[in-house]
């Protein structure tokens, strides 16, 4: 695969406390950096910034009201690309942040111009960060996920291999973190036939999607027949050893 996105869930780029993990965001930079010298390009599609934000203001925010969500965002986003651009200067790439909503996806016109861009960005050696858009994205406009706003990001940039890290090693045929026995489901070929085998099970405080938009993701991209990994992003080294087969995942082959 040449043209990779990857996509970094809350909880794998974070701490337990909330804060940025810097040591995920090192090892990671390091990674995109041997795959870069490989030939390869890469696009990150990047939550974490309502988690960054409740991290800097130092305490947990309770309220749930939208505008509040919003603020955190907004300041989250700058100390998400903030941690970013730090471990990515230290292997001279650049980065360049794409904040997105659905719109962006739905009018011809716009999206024309963030393909454009993306294109423009990756040609000149710079890997792109996307999130949503979150301070203007009200709920009726919100793509909602970041799961599904990587699977539209790999088939607007025509991608070869989607990848989503989460904390954990896979699909199970139930949630993991609950029930210990739980098996890893390995390959998809039938999502249909998976969904009705699986158990979904509920998701936790700063994961926004849950198993099921992973696996509506895994349905999107598969239908443009691009493969989709899910795994553990908090492993060392995964990127690099999923490449080489040496790693637990669950892969969506598609058609
Ligand atoms: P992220 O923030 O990394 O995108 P989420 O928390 O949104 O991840 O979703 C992953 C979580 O979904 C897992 O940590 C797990 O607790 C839960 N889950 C529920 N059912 C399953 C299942 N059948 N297989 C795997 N994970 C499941």
């Amino acid at each position: 695969s040449k043209k990779i996105v990857i996509k970094i869930g809350s909880n794998t780029l974070a701490n337990e406390d909330g804060s940025i993990c810097r040591d995920f965001l090192q090892n990671l930079s390091k990674q995109v950096h041997t795959l870069v010298e490989e030939g390869k390009q890469v696009v990150i599609v990047s939550s974490g910034a309502r988690i960054a934000g409740v991290a800097t203001l130092g305490r947990w925010m309770r309220k749930e009201d939208m505008h509040y969500k919003q603020a955190l965002c907004s300041i989250g986003q700058v100390e998400l690309m903030d941690a970013y651009r730090r471990v990515f200067e230290d292997h001279h790439i650049h980065i360049g942040q794409m904040l997105l909503t659905r719109d962006d996806f739905c009018d011809r016109n716009r999206t024309l111009n963030i393909r454009n861009t993306l294109f423009t960005l990756v040609d000149e050696g710079v890997v792109p960060i996307i999130n949503e858009n979150d301070t203007v994205s009200v709920e009726e406009i919100k793509i909602g996920d970041n799961d599904t706003l990587a699977a539209l990001t790999a088939n607007l940039w025509n991608a070869d291999l989607l990848i989503l890290f989460s904390d954990i090693d896979g699909v199970y045929d139930k949630n993991p973190k609950i029930h210990k026995d739980a098996e890893l489901v390995e390959r998809v070929r039938d999502i249909e036939g998976l969904l009705a085998t699986i158990e979904v099970g509920e998701v936790n405080s700063f994961g926004t999607g849950g198993i099921a938009t992973k696996i509506e993701a895994a349905k999107t991209v598969n239908n443009y027949g691009i493969p989709m990994i899910l795994t553990n992003g908090k492993k060392e080294d995964i990127l690099l050893k999923l490449i080489n087969g040496v790693e637990k995942a669950t892969v969506f082959e598609g058609m």
